[in-house]
């Protein structure tokens, strides 16, 4: 399987400088094809005598012109502008095929990146090759052996990093629980990160909300200072500094959650209809604090990795209305209520766990079944 280590780097200045002008000539190249591919195309649409826009055409005139036309491309890695227009290729295949948004222009300083394919970079314990560039120091080893089959340099706020992939065949796997509570239902929420079916609360921080004011600070001071200024870029990367904390945060607390609940063999979830959620300017912060996305991307990942099932449950399955003694569904079920009463068995209800349980339910039977009365997945994956 493959799996990435995503390493910090230690560029001198120079060295940093050749890694923002590779960039620079990625960000440039993914734009100059993304135009001529809308070129391309309304000329086809006018002219079906005309080919069809396609990266591998793009590549090869972007080739054939770069010398005259783009000098300053040769300063860097031809895997830069290369590997760029492959990934606009597989933008455009995923928009084709309904997965992704049309490709839109790339702007500096939004994940400033440029991929390098494996034949063009070396790694040496706790040093990557990179060409015309020479050694970079990493601040770590590569954590997993393998087959190296390519590496992304990216930047984050005013740090460098690496994320290697590598495909390898020993994956770290997570135990497994051994006894009958094998299944169990992630009610994923607002007032804690996530609540086990087992009972457990998994509360979450909420970095937002403890570094919000500092991040309101930083912009209005970024907002008073003068375009173009040297004090701007400062005041900038102080602000890109704070967002880039707030996402290690998260994406630390998310990677926990995910790597301990993976001791379970099958995991249920509900397809949170994120986007229409956030839509609701109240929950939105809480909501992407808590990034709902990463942790189902995270989940189907480490329940593959680890042989377990992840069944993701579709958004109108009544989670939280049913009581999970009874199986009597409510009516209504306002978000403020955070405790009911079943007024057909009794029993108290805490909101999320009730939700955690009915989703336990689905996680069991989800082999044979239905939750909520149509086949909703197959494989873990839900059936569109
Ligand atoms: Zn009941």
């Amino acid at each position: 399987m493959l799996t990435a280590h995503r390493i910090a780097l230690d560029p001198n200045d120079v060295q940093a400088s050749y890694l923002a002008k590779a960039c620079g000539v990625a960000r440039f190249a993914y734009n100059w094809a993304l135009a001529e591919w809308q070129k391309q195309y309304e000329e086809h649409k006018k002219d079906p005598t005309h080919p069809k826009p396609s990266e591998g055409a793009l590549r090869r005139l972007l080739n054939a012109i770069k010398r005259e036309h783009f000098p300053w491309m040769l300063e860097v890695t031809k895997n830069a502008p290369q590997m760029a227009i492959i990934h606009l290729g597989k933008a455009f295949k995923n928009f084709f095929s309904g997965r992704a948004k049309y490709p839109q222009f790339r702007k500096k300083g939004v994940h400033d990146r440029f991929t390098l394919t494996n034949d063009q970079f070396e790694v040496a314990d706790s040093r990557i090759r990179i060409p015309n560039l020479g050694w970079v120091r990493m601040r770590e080893t590569l954590r997993f052996a393998g087959k190296i089959l390519s590496a992304v340099v990216s930047r984050v706020a005013d740090r460098w990093f690496v994320s290697i992939t590598v495909e390898t065949s020993e994956a770290p796997k997570q135990k497994k629980v051994q006894n009958d509570s094998i299944a169990v239902g992630i009610d994923l929420g607002v007032s804690a990160m996530a609540t086990l079916s087992t009972g457990e609360k998994i509360v979450g921080p909420k970095p937002h909300r403890t570094l919000l004011c500092r991040l309101r600070q930083l912009s209005k001071a970024l907002s008073r200072k003068v375009k173009g200024s040297r004090n701007r870029e400062k005041a900038k990367i102080k602000l890109a500094r704070i967002h880039a904390r707030i996402s290690n945060i998260r994406l630390d607390a998310i990677h926990k959650f995910t790597t301990d609940v993976s001791r379970f063999s099958i995991i249920c979830i509900e397809d949170l209809n994120v986007s229409g959620m956030v839509k609701n300017r109240r929950l939105a912060r809480s909501i992407s604090d808590m990034g709902f996305k990463e942790i189902r991307r995270q989940l189907e990942y480490k329940t593959e990795r680890n042989d377990g099932k992840l069944v993701v449950v579709d958004r109108f399955f009544p989670s939280s209305k049913k009581c999970s003694n009874c199986g009597h569904v409510l009516v209504e079920l306002p978000l403020s209520v955070r405790q009911w009463n079943c007024h057909i068995c009794g029993v108290t209800h805490d909101r999320d766990l009730n939700a955690a349980k009915n989703l336990a339910a689905c996680a069991v039977s989800s082999t044979v079944q239905v939750c909520g009365g149509k086949q909703l997945w197959s494989d873990g994956y839900p059936v569109r």
